[in-house]
């Protein structure tokens, strides 16, 4: 990992910058995916996942009876794992439910406004799969789906060469009450929850992270109207650390968030060279032994360390980057992190690791990256429900307003506005 040594401020921008992956026609390859499925619908789904895939199915859909029998194969111990990642993440996510959206305001006397929640109806699930099948994923949309009561979720994810859908999915799937899971990945996927087919419905909104090709045919689905959670990019994590610090575990977490993919990228941010050093020397230790090894390394070249003059600095520096995580290994680190402000997720002393988050400590692992945190919150209960604002006005209430609303409309020269008052009084 290269490091900078004490950078100019004036560096700092191109330093939080994250590394640009090359993309040139994806556009024209969603564009045309988006054509087909809307013209062909499901042929246009199965040729796809023919020539893309090189797999050929016959139905998308997967029975009931197949799910059960899949998710039976999930081997126990897994699924006792899987059971304690679901009991934890949905008892944070119902202490989300308990909104303040409700509180009733009576603005002027007879003027009564408050806001109640609903949840989206239908909403599309993608779940990536492939080499390394995400069911901690179907935990982590499926979990605020299921307390946010929308009344229609689906599933798709990409089946294996056989036709197969990984078992640990299909266990996860039925403890958050998904029974409609479609064998299909990649843009076509995006493409068919976006525009409906014969056998997929249409979605209001589109949840999940998946490669580039997923991540362009969900902003082209935005263009066509659908909402989608958010835009991902590769993951990121940063580490906040001083002479507190246990330099294995830093080395070990950095590994662990550079193994999610190539494109991924790992920060260490510290007040001290021997910090740096030291950790730098774990990552070269640890990297040996990972069977990811490969893609760890090249994660690792997009990846940098900072040493910074110091605790202020370092801080300074991480709510510019906005890290999707952020560790925060340092003496007191609740005290850093009343002072966090660009984040999608903290972790908080020597035994927080960012791997808890991903998979089971309660949280949801579906955060911004590429500075989204500066604006945006990590997946929730309200991602998949929206508020409605009400209001009530007695007769009273009415005349009550009608001065203001009249003035106002008159001198906005809404004339039909200001008799919709009149004619009441
Ligand atoms: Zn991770």
């Amino acid at each position: 990992m290269k490091t900078y040594f004490k950078p100019p401020v004036s560096s700092w921008r191109q330093l939080c910058e994250r590394p640009v992956t090359a993309g040139d026609n994806i556009g024209a390859t969603i564009a045309t995916v988006f054509e087909a499925v809307q013209k062909d619908g499901d042929k246009a789904l199965l040729a796809f996942t023919k020539q893309f895939d090189g797999i050929t199915i016959k139905r998308l859909e997967i029975s009931q009876r197949q799910i059960s029998e899949w998710a039976k194969q999930t081997p126990a111990n897994l699924k006792q794992a899987i059971k304690i990642a679901y009991a934890n993440i949905t008892a944070f996510h119902a202490a989300q439910t308990v909104g303040l959206t409700n509180i009733e305001v009576e603005t002027m006397p007879g003027v009564r406004c408050w806001r109640e929640t609903r949840a989206i109806s239908r909403v599309g699930l993608y779940v990536p799969g492939g080499s390394a099948p995400l069911f901690s994923t179907v935990l982590m949309l499926g979990v605020p789906a299921q307390l946010a009561g929308c009344q229609e979720v689906v599933l798709c994810t990409p089946p294996a060469s056989d036709g197969s859908i990984n078992p640990a999915i299909c266990y996860a799937a039925g403890l958050v009450g998904i029974n409609r899971i479609f064998r299909i990945g990649g843009a076509q996927a995006i493409a068919a929850l976006a525009c409906g087919t014969t056998s997929l419905p249409k979605v209001d909104k589109i949840f999940g992270p998946g490669n580039q090709y997923v991540t362009a045919a969900k902003m082209y689905a935005f263009s066509q109207g659908v909402a989608i959670d958010m835009p991902a990019g590769p993951s990121e994590l940063m580490v906040l650390a001083d002479s507190s610090a246990n330099c294995s575990f830093i080395a070990a977490d950095l590994l662990s968030q550079a193994e999610h993919g190539p494109d991924s990228q790992v920060i260490l941010v510290c007040t001290a060279s021997a910090i740096a050093n030291s950790v730098g020397a774990e990552v070269a230790r640890q990297l040996e032994t990972l069977p990811r090894k490969t893609i760890a390394e090249q994660a690792l070249k997009n990846s940098f360390c900072v040493v910074l003059d110091d605790d202020s600095k370092a801080l300074e520096f991480a709510n510019k980057y906005a890290p999707e995580h952020l560790i925060l290994a340092v003496a007191n680190p609740k005290k850093t992190a009343r002072l966090v402000t660009n984040a999608g997720s903290v972790f908080l002393g020597n035994y927080a690791p960012e791997a808890a988050g991903d998979y089971a400590s309660g949280t949801n692992h579906t955060l911004p990256t590429n500075g989204w945190a500066r604006v945006c919150s990590g997946l929730s209960v309200d991602s998949f429900c929206k508020d409605i604002s009400f209001q009530s006005i007695t007769k009273n209430g009415a005349k009550a307003l009608a001065t203001t609303v009249m003035a106002m409309a008159e001198a906005e020269g809404l004339e039909a506005h200001k008799r919709a008052i009149e004619i009441r009084l």
